[in-house]
């Protein structure tokens, strides 16, 4: 059946499509699917009990409507150890398959300041017994994002101070340019895995000093050039 123009036969109302206000602009980034890198900072994989040496990159999703902007980050059920990781979000304005290294930034719309948000012991338990990741990575309110800036605006951050506070302290702290896989290279490799397309978010890795949250938190995120986030935990 044709998916165009069938509104009048869906059995149920649509859901709405999640999206992320774009600086400068009333418009918004409509958001398709939500790709993460995992350890893609030599400190951070240490910390997980990892070797950095470089391995191909590995891939994990969140949903989209995990995605929010503002509000609080309501503590998620079923879990004592929920971590925060401080990324880089990549937002695509174009997409394809295989795309060439040197062409990959041209796909890129711009970046926002996003965490991972992880339910730490039901990833663990699931990496114990060779489970998927989804309950410890994708649940609700899992993304928490700022606003997209355009790439005409900030260009393509390849180094920079990304940092997270808690409470006022500085509890994680990096550079861009730790990153193992740089940007174009994540959207390089991913396009070999998966048909990319506008609306496509990469959550791009985190540094070390991941750590768990508590209630009444208050989390702020920087990245150089991109922007700031802070929320709450609720
Ligand atoms: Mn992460």
């Amino acid at each position: 059946m044709e998916t165009s123009d069938v509104r009048a036969r869906y059995v149920i109302e649509p859901p709405p499509v999640p999206c992320l206000p774009v600086i400068g602009t009333d418009a918004v980034f409509p958001i398709r699917r939500v790709y993460c890198v995992g350890r893609n900072f030599a400190a951070h994989a240490i910390e997980m009990g990892h070797d950095p040496e470089k391995e191909p990159p590995f891939f994990f999703q969140k949903n989209p409507d995990n995605v929010f902007v503002g509000g609080d980050f309501p503590y998620p059920p079923q879990s004592n150890d929920v971590h925060f990781e401080i990324e880089m979000v990549v937002a695509l304005g174009q997409g394809g398959r295989d795309i060439p290294l040197a062409r990959a930034l041209d796909h890129v719309f711009g970046y926002a300041v996003g965490l991972d948000m992880t339910r730490r012991d039901l990833q663990g338990k699931a990496k114990d017994m060779g489970r998927p990741w989804e309950v410890g990575k994708a649940f609700e309110r899992s993304a928490p994002c700022g606003p997209v800036k355009p790439a005409s605006a900030v260009g393509h951050p390849s180094d920079g101070a990304i940092w997270l506070d808690v409470n006022g302290e500085r509890r994680q702290t990096g550079d861009l340019n730790q990153m193992i896989w740089k940007v174009p290279e994540i959207i390089t490799y991913l396009s070999g895995l998966f048909t990319l397309a506008p609306g496509d978010l990469i959550f791009s890795g985190t540094p070390s000093g991941v750590g768990p949250v508590a209630k009444g938190d208050i989390m702020k995120g920087h990245v150089d050039g991109v922007g700031d986030i802070e929320f709450r935990v609720a």
